[in-house]
């Protein structure tokens, strides 16, 4: 009779739990604050009930009742962003309390900075060898087009590989 009764107990509890599926459970808000969840509510398309985290984060830094009237001052195709932007700032704000989000955007300014230079020279850098060793006409690269180094090698008989011919003629003026 006992196994019997539980058997059947175990049967309606797991009724129970396929019927309070995913879309009646509150959402992560609701749930924090403790409070029904509508069909309406303005939290819930953000706030699934699966990231209870990200809602924690955003009340403690924002307070719920600035988001709620945040989402409501946006228009509904920009909400989504709008919590995005929130829980990365209040994200940023729980792990550094000074600075926040500021913090990771200074060190980014400051490498954006640092690569500028970086490449402010290395251009300054290239500049100053196409100046000192402007390619002259007839002059090719060692790889990949050695077949008119080698012609004029042979036609100059010159152990520079005609580096400092150029192949238009002027050499023999
Ligand atoms: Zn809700």
């Amino acid at each position: 009779m006992l196994p019997h009764l539980l058997s059947l107990f175990l049967q309606i509890h797991l009724c129970w739990m396929a019927s309070s599926s995913y879309s009646n459970s509150p959402c992560a808000a609701c749930k924090f604050l403790r409070r029904k969840c509508l069909p309406d509510c303005i939290f819930a398309p953000y706030f699934p009930p699966e990231e209870p985290q990200k809602f924690a984060n955003v009340h403690k830094i924002f307070g719920a009742s600035n988001v709620s009237k945040l989402l409501n001052e946006v228009l509904p195709h920009q909400r989504e962003d709008a919590v995005n932007s929130l829980a990365y700032e209040a994200e940023a704000r729980m792990k550094d309390p000074v600075y926040g989000c500021v913090g990771a955007i200074s060190v980014l300014q400051r490498q954006v900075f640092r690569l500028q230079k970086e490449l402010d020279a290395t251009n300054a850098d290239l500049i100053r060898y196409a100046c000192n060793e402007m390619p002259q006409p007839g002059r090719r690269d060692t790889h990949g087009v050695g077949f008119y180094d080698q012609n004029l090698s042979f036609w100059n008989n010159d152990p520079y590989g005609g580096d400092h011919k150029t192949g238009d003629g002027s050499n023999l003026q």
